[in-house]
């Protein structure tokens, strides 16, 4: 067990990631208490019966008194509203930070309201799930995940270094750099892919019904895998669509020139074009996986059913 690095912490949400920090951070030792809250009266009872907190608190103002690190575990829409909630209440010294999975309306949103005697350090864990609430944490969820921290310029450098301590202590590697660059990467890396699995498995949806196919059935062909991501949930990613509308929209423009390059392609049967993209796209494939950020199991290591052994046949007297 390591040292404590925080003295109390408090966690505002304690959803899918606040409930894996609350996990993590417990296991590691790394904080001395964990006073949590979150909107519902039931999800706070959860985190209670779950044995998440040292201590469970009813309003967002009460969870941060006295606590030397806050962490915004909610959506990034109503960031700016509990840090109005919070301001007054924080105590000097502390540092706040989040984990929405957008950082320049947050930090928009947030650092307007905040005293100069904390420091804000946004953050994002690129590490997640499909699923939501205190029930789907793990404490493994960090570990060799990267977690991204965005200081405006001027922060504290020790206050940053002490927030990513903590992120290192829960197994993640931690990269610093500016919202804007950071929202402009994760459009690329997730918010698009986001994207396009949710309107995918919309339009599949809709054509099953018009062509009365079994889409369902025969998933397994690709469309299973979008789905997995399609299921995320809807209020962090309206969230995250209307927070970085601008990155979004000019990754969009430049997938639509690609998707009608493809288009084009298999109108005019052009095959080289289509065998240059998907080799390129398997060497990407074997990147992530070299650098560790996959399984290389077949079928992302679903397990594979095995054939029942067939009765033994007849064998003749004597074989
Ligand atoms: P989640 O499982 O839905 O949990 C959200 C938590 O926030 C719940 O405990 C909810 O309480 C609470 N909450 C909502 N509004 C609140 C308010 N006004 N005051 C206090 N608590 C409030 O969400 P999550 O997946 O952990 O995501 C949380 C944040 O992490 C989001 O900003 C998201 O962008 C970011 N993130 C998510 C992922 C992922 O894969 N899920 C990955 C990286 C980052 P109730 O249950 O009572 O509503």
């Amino acid at each position: 067990m390591m040292k404590p690095l925080f003295n109390r912490m408090a966690l505002i949400g304690v959803g899918l990631i606040g409930s894996s920090i609350a996990r993590a951070a417990r296991e590691q030792g790394i904080v001395r208490s964990i006073v949590a809250t979150a909107r519902s009266g039931a999800t706070r009872a959860r985190i209670a019966e779950l044995g998440l907190a040292d201590q469970v608190v009813d309003t967002n103002a009460a969870a941060v008194d006295g606590a030397d690190l806050v962490i915004l575990c909610i959506p990034v829409g109503r960031c700016g509203e509990v840090a109005a909630e919070i301001a007054p209440r924080l105590a000097p010294g502390a540092i706040v930070t989040d984990v929405g999975s957008v950082k320049e309306a947050v930090v928009r949103d947030v650092a307007p309201h905040l005293p100069d005697t904390v420091h804000f350090v946004p953050g994002h864990p690129v590490a997640g799930t499909e699923n939501s609430g205190p029930d789907a944490g793990f404490s493994e969820l960090f570990i060799d995940r990267w977690t991204i921290l965005t200081p405006p310029e001027g922060t504290d450098p020790g206050a940053v270094d002490r927030l990513a301590a903590f992120w290192s202590a829960i197994g993640a590697n931690v990269e610093t750099m500016s919202p804007e660059h950071h929202d402009l990467v994760l459009a690329v890396t997730s918010h698009l892919p986001h994207l396009i699995a949710y309107t995918i498995v919309g339009t599949a949806a809709d054509l099953a019904q018009v062509t009365r196919s079994e889409v369902l059935k025969f998933s397994a062909g690709g469309f299973r895998d979008f789905t997995r991501i399609a299921a995320s949930d809807p209020t962090m990613w309206r969230d995250i669509f209307l927070g970085n509308r601008d990155a979004v929209l000019e990754m969009l423009g430049t997938f639509g020139e690609d998707l009608a390059k493809m288009t084009r392609a298999i109108r005019r049967g052009d095959g080289d074009t289509l065998f240059e993209l998907f080799t390129r796209t398997r060497a990407i494939r074997r990147g992530i996986v070299q650098i560790g950020q996959d399984s290389d199991t077949p079928d992302f290591g679903r397990p594979q059913k095995r054939l029942p052994p067939l009765p033994r046949p007849y064998m003749a007297d004597g074989e």
